[in-house]
């Protein structure tokens, strides 16, 4: 088994970077007699997946990151049911490969494909569907859940129900998960019936999410970088798998590496700017309807490998909160508003409503009212105090923010925001903690 000293792995948004022992998960049975095998029992480790997660909820500062993507084989498969088992290293990408030509598709999919299933349930994760289908772990029938002591828990609804609920967004701290059972949803066609129709300010959002919300999907991207008659302009995306039988074949290969690390330059509020202006504008008409292709309208993104590179190497800061029903227009108002009085633009917005179906997961992220997430690149004197000023006012506003997206959160911001994390320590595995764990429970 390979051991590296220092760690080539990094979390999307690269930022923290901190050193840390890299042991693969290549097995169900590694777990946990992998890492006594180095160190005697380590000061701390952490399995982590495909390291999509923006901040330092897969990183563990000079402990052990346990790399569990080559534990991703496929266990078993219900044609006629759609119900998958595969080890928890399996990526959604590899999955879509072996179940769309079987006529099955996720039943919850994140904007990109390379999260693997296990990251998938840390997380909770969330997709445009959030309105209808709920999160990802609702989907979840059932896990195997090893812990530092050699435990292995069988977790479903009915079985050791509490250990299932903790580790549903429970940010991989209650256990090594070795394997996952979900159910999948049918399709007849790679093709989604996409409709894009501009939009102009916070009302006319909230008039479209309500005149859409029985459509499958729903999104948009708004341009937080306009103000004036512009403001909160976007494009609110809908769209429904196609009724019309088609071809069910596996996505190609991406081709396009984003190949350099870009000058910190290479990233303003001018390129920002005119680049939301193009994408405004593609969209010529205020609607337009086309069939298009799974690929572009879920993972956009994914279509270049590591744009993250983009924004150089000190990275980017991802900023997403939650905030409730009551207070959802007015803080979408202000925080879009406080933004783009900053003149610190966010290349990407996403702007969702999050649905009422209840989250499985003790520290799920989802609840009633909208989401919007903004990226920004890390200039330590402008952003940072940003995104103090935006997280102070999410909490004011009855938010929270995302630990999956996060690395700048405050103690108090996220114990006030999940007030179960205390109920959650007593599932916390001993061995098992991140750099985010530490520092959101530090006070
Ligand atoms: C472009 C982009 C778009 C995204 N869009 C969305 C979105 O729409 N909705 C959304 O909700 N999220 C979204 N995300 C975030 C992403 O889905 C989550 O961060 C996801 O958890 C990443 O999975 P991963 O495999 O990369 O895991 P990592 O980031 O490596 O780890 C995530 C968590 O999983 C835990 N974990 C990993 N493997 C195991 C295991 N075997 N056992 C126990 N715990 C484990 C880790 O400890 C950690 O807590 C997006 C990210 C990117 C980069």
């Amino acid at each position: 088994m390979q051991f590296q000293g220092k760690a080539p792995f990094e979390s999307w948004g690269r930022y923290p970077n901190y050193d840390a022992k890299i042991v693969p998960l290549n097995w169900q049975t590694d777990f946990p007699a992998v890492v006594k095998q180095y160190d005697g029992m380590p000061s701390g480790a952490l399995a982590v997946g495909m390291g999509r997660s923006y901040g330092d909820s897969c990183l563990l500062k000079d402990g052990h990151l346990l790399v569990a993507t080559g534990m991703n084989r496929l266990l078993s498969w219900d044609q006629e049911n759609g119900i998958l088992t595969a080890e928890a290293g399996l990526t959604l990408a590899q999955l879509l490969d072996f179940a769309v030509p079987r006529g099955y598709f996720l039943p919850v999919s994140p904007g990109t494909k390379y999260v693997t299933l296990a990251g998938a349930v840390a997380n909770d994760i969330h997709g445009k569907n959030h309105h209808v289908a709920g999160t990802f772990g609702s989907h979840v029938t059932q896990f195997e859940l090893v812990r530092s002591d050699g435990t292995r828990l069988h977790c479903s609804p009915t079985d050791n129900p509490d250990w299932f609920g903790a580790t549903i967004g429970g940010l991989g701290l209650t256990g090594v998960i070795t394997w996952i059972q979900i159910k999948l949803k049918p399709i007849v066609s790679r093709l989604i019936d996409y409709e894009g129709i501009q939009f102009h300010g916070v009302d006319e959002f909230l008039a479209l999410t309500e005149q859409y919300k029985h459509v499958e999907y729903t999104v948009s991207w708004v341009d937080c970088t306009s103000t004036g008659k512009n403001a909160a302009r976007g494009i609110f995306m809908i769209g429904d798998h196609s009724k019309i039988p088609d071809k069910l074949t596996p996505s190609p290969e991406p081709k396009l590496v984003f190949p350099i690390e870009a000058p910190g330059f290479a990233l303003n509020s001018m390129t920002v700017s005119a680049f939301n202006t193009v994408f405004f504008h593609k969209q010529m008409k205020p609607r337009v309807r086309a069939l298009q292709d799974y690929e572009p309208f879920f993972y956009p993104l994914d279509k270049v490998l590591h744009w993250n590179r983009m924004y150089g190497k000190s990275g980017l800061l991802q900023f997403q909160y939650a905030i409730p029903w009551e207070s959802a227009r007015e803080g979408t108002i202000a925080i879009l508003n406080e933004v783009a009085k900053s003149g610190l633009a966010s290349f990407l917005a996403v702007l969702k409503a999050f649905g009422d179906v209840p989250s499985p997961g003790m520290l799920s992220f989802p609840q009633p009212g909208i989401t919007l997430a903004l990226d920004f690149p890390i200039k330590a004197d402008k952003s940072f105090p940003l995104f103090e000023r935006l997280a102070a006012m999410t909490l004011d506003f009855g938010g929270k923010l995302y630990p999956a997206k996060d690395a700048r959160m405050t103690a108090a911001q996220f114990q006030t925001a999940y007030p179960q994390w205390r109920d959650f320590a007593r599932y916390k595995d001993p061995l098992l903690t991140s750099s985010f764990w530490e520092r959101v429970t530090a006070e």
